[in-house]
């Protein structure tokens, strides 16, 4: 028997996530890229995205779990903020996140002197990052696509980026959120 601890059935969160993909399909690359050009967001090595004192924990996606436990499966913990658990008391989430370092900022697994362990193999959400994108309605109550993370806390903001890395950018990031999104979908159907 498996005890669901979110109060919205499963059936209309699975109609939500599938429907919120259906948009993300719609929503148009060069609009996205557009944001990007925008933000002009370039990273200046500070390292801070990497550690948990700035962002919560690194969700990989299935591909990327494959990818870990090839490296270093001691570098995978379970995602925090198990929905479901069995009458033998085992929790269960969608996925997996990056173990963190036991120092002051709580560091990636992989975070060594500020510099990536593993850059050429780094995760989808590494790659995107800092445009995750999170539907959410503005201050007059229009609801668009937005990128989420910590703006003007890291990196530096307002540098030309040329149009067609804008483009690579959004269709990475457009596809990120897909395979998230099919992921969580997959998970509650299994559940
Ligand atoms: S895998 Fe590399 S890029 Fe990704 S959070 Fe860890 S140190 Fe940062």
């Amino acid at each position: 028997m498996v005890v669901v601890i979110s109060l919205i059935p499963i059936p209309y969160r699975i109609i939500a996530l599938v429907q919120e993909r259906n948009n993300l399909f719609e929503y148009p690359l060069e609009r996205l890229a557009g944001v990007i050009k925008e933000v002009g967001f370039r990273c200046t090595s500070c390292a801070k995205c990497c550690t948990r004192a700035f962002n919560g924990h690194v969700f990989l996606l299935d591909r990327d779990v494959a990818v870990v436990k090839a490296i270093n499966p001691a570098a995978l913990e379970p995602a925090p903020g198990p929905e479901f658990c069995d009458q033998h008391g085992t929790f269960y989430v969608s996925g997996y996140a990056l173990r963190a370092q036991d120092d002051d900022v709580g560091s990636c697994w992989f975070l060594e002197n500020g510099r990536c362990r593993i850059y050429d193999r780094r995760f989808s959400i590494c790659r995107i990052y800092p445009y995750m994108l999170h539907r959410e309605a503005d201050t007059e109550g229009r609801v668009d696509w937005r990128q989420i993370s910590g703006l003007d806390k890291h990196g530096e903001y307002n540098h030309e980026i040329p149009q067609d890395e804008c483009l690579v950018l959004a269709r990475e990031t457009k596809e990120n959120e897909n395979a998230f999104l099919t992921q969580e979908i997959s998970f509650l159907e299994f559940m």
